[in-house]
């Protein structure tokens, strides 16, 4: 029986998760959860698994966590939660946190010498992915796109790798200009065609900044120069990633769109269990569609391999700086097209030149960075 923890278990990778586990109660044993601060989603889950502990990061949550849980199970605080990822964190974790906050999570998951780490939080490689790909033998990906190229990889050397394509739905706005764009507002901006997300994801989305956050997280899991990298924009999302061999054979990952499958693939691997939802029909599809991204209306992924070749801070103040502008924009602050010109503002900025040499010093740079933008983007500015 493999032990499981569910880390961002209030979040949408986190509840799916856990509907699996629930699905399969012979082959995992859920030992830990982690949540921020909503602790009622956990209540459910924590009756059904009875877990060994249950870590909640916000001080205030944590109290009630206590007076709640704390005669049956180990109710732990933040600190408490990192040391004991380090020493007792199951067979596998899955990192469902949402922000840049989960790389610390990730961080010490791979501290314990044999967890391996279902990573769902891309921005834990975003923000430290110098940090944590010396230990990517141990991280199974989550995010569709790169659980696609994984299990295209499978049987195959990286050396033989001539380019990784990441598949991208185009988000609601695929096809339109920057003319059309002036005057797009958060509601439009939050249909997403295909995927049901969270708001901020959604946006990034529309804005191809997940696809940019995407390209960067491929650089840290499959150690492939961001030159061989490429996005390819495929409305049906039904191929997932592709990957090109310098034979010239190319491989695919097809399914419906379903999250439920890449953490399935990653709780499972290397075998697959059996899995009785709807197939994917490709006669019924009829057809499947591809196009080159307009980077010159969504310049998005020009900012990651910017970010990238920088190295550094870049890319982490890239990842903060979208979260605050995304804020932003859903508030009425800044219109659709300013997401971009805050994004080039923030690559410009002198804390995007540093190299901080630990992710606690980077963390710090990351913290003010992002006060600093909220003031300019008129946003309240709160401690963390
Ligand atoms: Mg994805």
């Amino acid at each position: 029986m493999r032990r499981v923890s569910v880390l961002g278990a209030s979040g949408s990778i986190g509840q799916q998760t856990l509907s699996l586990l629930a699905a399969y109660p012979g082959r995992y044993r859920v030992v830990g959860l982690s949540v921020h601060r909503r602790i009622e989603a956990l209540s459910e889950w924590v009756s059904l698994f009875s877990p060994e502990w249950v870590a909640v990061t916000d001080a205030e949550a944590l109290s009630e966590a206590r007076s709640r849980w704390g005669q049956r199970v180990m109710v732990l605080s933040e600190k408490e939660f990192y040391s004991h990822l380090e020493s007792d964190p199951g067979d596998i974790v899955v990192n469902g946190i949402v922000g840049s906050v989960g790389f610390w999570a990730s961080w010490h998951t791979l501290q314990h010498p044999t967890a391996v780490l279902a990573l769902a939080n891309k921005e834990s490689l975003v923000f430290g992915g110098k940090w944590l790909a010396p230990l990517r033998e141990r991280i199974l990906p989550v995010d569709s796109e790169h659980s696609a190229v994984f299990q295209c990889l499978q049987g195959e050397n990286t050396e033989s790798i001539e380019k990784l394509i990441l598949t991208a739905s185009g988000g609601p706005f695929r096809g339109k200009k920057t003319e059309d764009l002036r005057l797009i507002t958060p509601e439009q901006a939050l249909r997403h065609p295909v995927w049901k997300m969270g708001s901020r994801i959604t946006i990034d989305s529309s804005t191809l900044m997940n696809k940019a956050l995407e390209l960067i997280e491929a650089y840290w899991l499959f150690a492939v120069p961001q030159e061989k990298i490429e996005v390819w924009i495929h409305p049906e999302c039904i191929i997932h990633s592709l990957v090109l061999f310098h034979d010239g054979s190319m491989k695919a990952q097809l399914s419906l769109p379903d999250m439920r499958l890449p953490i399935l693939y990653a709780l499972s691997y290397p075998s697959r269990v059996s899995f009785r939802q709807e197939r994917c029909k490709l006669p019924e599809v009829g057809g499947l569609h591809f196009e080159s991204v307009d980077e010159s209306t969504f310049p998005s992924l020009r900012f990651a391999r910017e970010a990238l070749q920088r190295g550094g801070s870049a890319p982490a103040l890239l990842n903060a700086a979208d979260e605050v502008i995304v804020e932003a924009f859903l508030k009425g602050q800044i219109s659709f097209l300013e997401i971009f010109d805050w994004l080039e503002w923030t690559l410009s900025q002198p804390e995007a030149f540093l190299d901080p040499e630990n992710p606690v010093l980077l963390a710090e740079v990351e913290k003010e960075f992002r006060q600093k933008l909220r003031v300019h983007l008129r946003l309240s500015v709160h401690a963390g």
